[in-house]
């Protein structure tokens, strides 16, 4: 940013920030919005065409709760949301029998589930994950890739297209988010150093003119090159987000003004405050905090982060600027014992005990296990926020930060037709994807 030029007008030429207004209030990032619709394959018996109605629920919406409403959704798309009951001649219905109707859930950051990893290098992986975050509640989910090869990377870029094509059972994908490898090598956590590097203008642009299901990018914004990487990322309709960095206030600020507007994974791969002879620097994630603008991921396992943390973030970002994340590898939806973190044919021994991964020696964290319905949950048991907020945290904030919630987030009219309908202890009952139940319990 140049010195005297207004600081609201330069981030609205940058195109793509969105200036908050208040709460409640998140502007779209409106060139994030044009992902084409990826909807439930027609060809299945229960097809998106035909008439839903939900009544006798508790409806989050989820700026408020309706005590006992009623949803209708026709040929996938919400037609009707009121108090009461009423008479929708033909539909099909469900009585939500007093439990909560909320819309379904959206996951910015996944890495498997249901003993699969994205990068196992097989459609059957994406598929599956993606049935088995949807029995908790997940109707879209972004998945999620590591550095890598690039080989290997658009290798299993064609495959999420092949999966995304036949996924009739399972959250709906809305793109790739690529985790790195443009990371400061401090700050690389379980990323694997042989691909940590600079951005590298000559890949990216390559990459990215290979495909247009990338629609999230991370980086370390201090490297050299990272704020032209912003850009460009903008210009493609890809959200720069920063993680895995060692970069402090100033440095934060300046990728902000450039783009990045989302912390991946706050506290997980940054740096607080740090001391450098007499004096203090506010990290990452003091930053994040400073800059209200500025949106965060936040890992609600209970684990990663403890009540205390959860408290402070959801205290300082409050609902609409948080989005729950799983950043779940294979283990969630499985049983306790031994997994494998990565590709099932070249991953990291693990083990899965007390809700998380962890190295065999348990001295580390070895990614979350979690899935979305279990987020909701901590951040209400554990954090002590209230429901409404818990469920926009994993709906309407999320789909707002990725600019989908033209169609995703919030059961409003015209908006999709996505649903889950669970129990006062956020068990999912059922998961309804475009109108039509893709998983019931
Ligand atoms: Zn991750």
């Amino acid at each position: 940013m140049k010195k005297g030029q207004n600081r609201k007008e330069f981030l609205k030429n940058l195109g793509a920030i969105s200036i908050a207004a208040g709460a409640g209030s998140a502007v779209p990032l409106s060139s994030f919005g044009q992902s084409a619709i990826s909807p439930v394959s027609a060809g299945d018996s229960g097809s998106r065409s035909g008439t839903l109605k939900i009544f006798n629920g508790r409806i989050i919406t989820p700026y408020r709760i309706i005590k006992q409403g009623t949803i209708v959704v026709t040929d996938g798309k919400i037609t009707d949301v009121r108090e009461g009951n009423i008479d929708v001649p033909g539909a099909t219905e469900i009585d939500a029998a007093g439990q909560y109707v909320a819309p379904g859930f959206v996951d910015l950051h996944v890495h498997g589930g249901g003993d699969y990893d994205f990068l196992d290098g097989e459609v059957d992986a994406f598929l599956r994950a993606a049935e088995t975050h949807a029995r908790h509640g997940t109707t879209t989910m972004y998945p999620t890739a590591l550095s890598g090869d690039v080989d290997t990377l658009l290798r299993n870029l064609e495959l999420y297209e092949q999966a995304d094509a036949q996924n009739n059972a399972g959250a709906q994908f809305e793109g790739i988010f690529l985790e790195g490898p443009y990371y400061s090598m401090d700050q690389r956590g379980a990323q694997d150093p042989r691909y940590i590097r600079d951005p590298d203008p000559a890949e990216y642009k390559d990459i990215l003119s290979r495909t247009s299901v990338i629609k999230r990018w991370d980086s370390a914004p201090e490297r050299d090159g990272a704020l032209e990487f912003a850009q460009y990322l903008l210009s493609q309709g890809v959200m720069p987000s920063m993680g895995h960095t060692s970069a402090v206030y100033e440095e934060v600020l300046t990728a902000f003004e450039h783009g990045y507007t989302l912390a991946t994974h706050l506290y997980s791969g940054m740096l607080g405050v740090t001391r450098r002879d007499a004096f203090r620097y506010a990290g990452a994630v003091e930053s994040a905090f400073l800059i209200e603008e500025m949106n965060v991921e936040v890992i609600a396992d209970g684990k990663h982060l403890p009540a205390s943390l959860l408290k402070l973030i959801y205290r300082i970002k409050g609902p609409d600027r948080i989005a729950l994340v799983t950043d779940a590898m294979r283990g969630a939806g499985m049983p306790e014992g031994d997994s494998i973190l990565g590709p099932r044919d070249d991953g990291l021994e693990v083990i899965i005990t007390d809700g998380v991964a962890m190295l065999p020696d348990r001295t580390s964290f070895a990614g979350s296990v979690a899935t979305t319905d279990r987020l909701v949950r901590t951040m209400i048991d554990l954090a002590g926020v209230p429901l409404t907020d818990a469920v926009r945290m994993m709906t309407s904030t999320p789909a707002n930060i990725m600019g989908i919630d033209d169609r995703k987030g919030s059961l409003i009219k015209g908006k999709d037709g996505d649903i889950v309908i669970f129990d006062d202890d956020i068990q999912v009952d059922k998961t309804i994807i475009a109108g039509r139940v893709i998983y019931s319990s």
